[in-house]
């Protein structure tokens, strides 16, 4: 019997080795990893640049305290700023938590300014922040709440793609909009730019801060390096995590000057949050991504697997409902039972993971190869057939 906590229903197949878009399992098979660990290794398993700057840095300085300036954390933060519309940054370790220091962020900017009571954040129903108190009642699922009250108090919630519901629930009391650019554990459900647009207005006309969650949507996973790029805005603050960390465990909130000013010394903190090991690590992940074409190839690499996924839904229109996704975050709405699907895909060595709205999440690295989006597809339209 396991001594892991129950927390999780995991599969019984386990990982000796990896390598790009690849995995070993211990029973000697080989996988076509669309999964890597929910859009985290961005850069796939093992890739020799990432290795390199570990090992290196690993021999060099593992962990001081924040206390000191770390030459890696700053040179990282750097090159996150010139790079996007934030002037200043905070190294975490998760994406929850770059997503907590959002909303503290958003709640002191307007405490400082002596409106104490815009302190209350509007998310939408069935997001997904995190796994922390605060992130959990975010949301406000049932089912990643219950039994964990008391609530946390502050949250209020509208519907995807529902205008109305938006501008009711905002009051003078709302100090911040916080959505994921692109609802990933939802569904792969892309809020679309003429939406982004308008909800920058609303907060400028509302005074209203605005969050963008690009945790699992951000560097690069959508063929931008920020997915909110495509709408041509700049919001306010900006938690990412997942690909930065390219699998080592990176969380950062990016935001502008106007609201980093609120913050000072000893408003937040992190003992491990933005440590040398981390950070070498996030910036040999930027050393390919901001490399010049890798984006243009993201987006190009990213419509030839739209494009062989719509061939496959009109060749399969009663398993596959629908395509979703930008660039490399892909979903596919499908038909049949997504446990039975994705069991399928399994055995013929396709590992992929879910989504809520019975949604497959397709995720292979930033850097996959059009022949493994072609084995993937091959796969795929193998399983379409066994339940058409
Ligand atoms: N925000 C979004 C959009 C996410 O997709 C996730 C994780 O899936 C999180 C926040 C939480 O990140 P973490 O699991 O690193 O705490």
């Amino acid at each position: 019997m396991s001594a892991l906590l129950n927390n999780y229903s995991r599969k019984k197949i386990s990982f000796v080795k990896g390598k790009g878009c690849y995995l070993y399992s211990t029973t000697g098979d080989k996988y076509l990893d669309f999964v890597q660990g929910i859009a985290v290794n961005s850069l796939g398993h093992c890739h020799d640049h990432l290795v390199k700057a570990i090992n290196k840095q690993s021999k060099k300085l593992w962990h001081v305290s924040n206390a000191f300036t770390i030459i890696e954390q700053e040179r990282l933060a750097k090159r996150l700023t010139q790079n996007s519309f934030a002037d200043f940054v905070s190294f975490q370790n998760s994406g929850a938590e770059a997503t907590e220091l959002a909303i503290k962020v958003a709640r002191k900017y307007f405490y400082k300014k002596g409106q104490s009571k815009k302190n209350r954040i509007l998310c939408l129903n069935e997001s997904f922040h995190g796994r922390t108190l605060a992130t959990i009642f975010a949301s406000n699922s049932k089912k990643a709440t219950e039994g964990f009250g008391p609530k946390v108090e502050g949250f209020d919630q509208f519907n995807f793609a529902d205008h109305k519901s938006l501008e009711k629930s905002i009051t003078n009391r709302t100090a911040a909009i916080m959505v994921e650019t692109v609802m990933g554990e939802g569904g792969i459900k892309v809020i679309p730019d003429y939406c982004l647009k308008g909800l920058r207005k609303l907060c400028n006309k509302k005074n209203i801060l605005l969050i963008l969650d690009e945790v699992q949507c951000g560097i690069g996973r959508t063929g931008k390096f920020f997915a909110f790029e495509y709408a041509g805005i700049k919001p306010d603050i900006v938690p990412i995590a997942k690909g930065i960390g390219g699998g080592f465990p990176i969380g950062a909130c990016l935001m502008t000057k106007k609201v980093a000013s609120c913050m000072g010394p000893g408003s937040h903190g992190s003992t491990f949050g933005g440590n040398p090991l981390a950070m070498s690590v996030g910036n040999a992940v930027l050393d390919q991504i901001l490399k010049k074409d890798f984006l243009k190839k993201v987006q190009l690499i990213g419509k030839y697997f739209h494009d062989q996924l719509y061939k496959l839904q009109s060749e399969f229109p009663n398993v596959i409902k629908e395509v979703r996704g930008v660039g490399l975050l892909v979903g596919i709405k499908i038909v049949p039972d997504q446990a039975l699907f994705i069991k399928k895909l399994i055995d013929n060595k396709l590992l992929t993971i879910r989504a809520a709205e019975n949604v497959v999440r397709l995720l292979p690295p930033l850097n996959v190869k059009k022949e493994n989006i072609d084995q993937a597809i091959v796969i795929l339209r193998k399983v379409c057939k066994t339940f058409k």
